[in-house]
């Protein structure tokens, strides 16, 4: 068995959609970035490359790339899961926590884990996604931006 962490945060501004774990949720902001900026799939493909020794999403998807502006993270996801597939890994589950303090991530939970799951070829219940606020702290309690953390198990074969 084999274990990865993955940590991601990106900045929340106005004229973007924002997107979660493949999910466009209604909101006044989104996040920034060379892709879509979907913070919570980023962690995750950190903690899969992370628990497979293969670097990590900067190395394998440069935000210098043209071929990855505005690319649905998703994709990023499943050539990550092909990758780590490639090199002889099962994924066993993987848990993520969103750090938002806006909007409310309840009602789209079970989409994003049903994408997630869909994406790497796992059960639904071998993905979760939690969610918590900083209590008002810090940038992501100003509402500057959202953080996703995510660890991920591998098993060899
Ligand atoms: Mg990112």
């Amino acid at each position: 068995m084999r274990i990865g962490i993955g940590y991601d945060v990106h900045k929340l501004v106005t004229g973007r959609k924002l997107v979660l774990g493949g999910v466009v949720i209604p909101f006044e902001k989104g996040l920034l970035g060379h892709s879509d900026a979907d913070v919570l799939v980023h962690a995750v493909c950190d903690a899969l490359l992370g628990a497979a020794a293969m670097g990590d999403i900067g190395l394998h998807f440069p935000a210098t790339d043209p071929r990855f502006k505005n690319i649905s993270s998703m994709k990023l996801l499943a050539a990550t899961n092909a990758m780590v597939h490639c090199n002889g890994f099962t994924i066993r589950n993987i848990d993520t926590t969103i750090f938002a303090e806006a909007p409310k991530i309840g009602p789209y939970r079970k989409r994003m884990q049903q994408k997630l799951a869909r994406t790497v070829e796992v059960d639904p219940g071998c993905i979760n996604i939690k969610a918590t606020t900083t209590e008002g702290l810090g940038f992501i309690g100003k509402g500057e931006g959202i953080g996703a953390m995510s660890v991920a198990l591998l098993e060899k074969g």
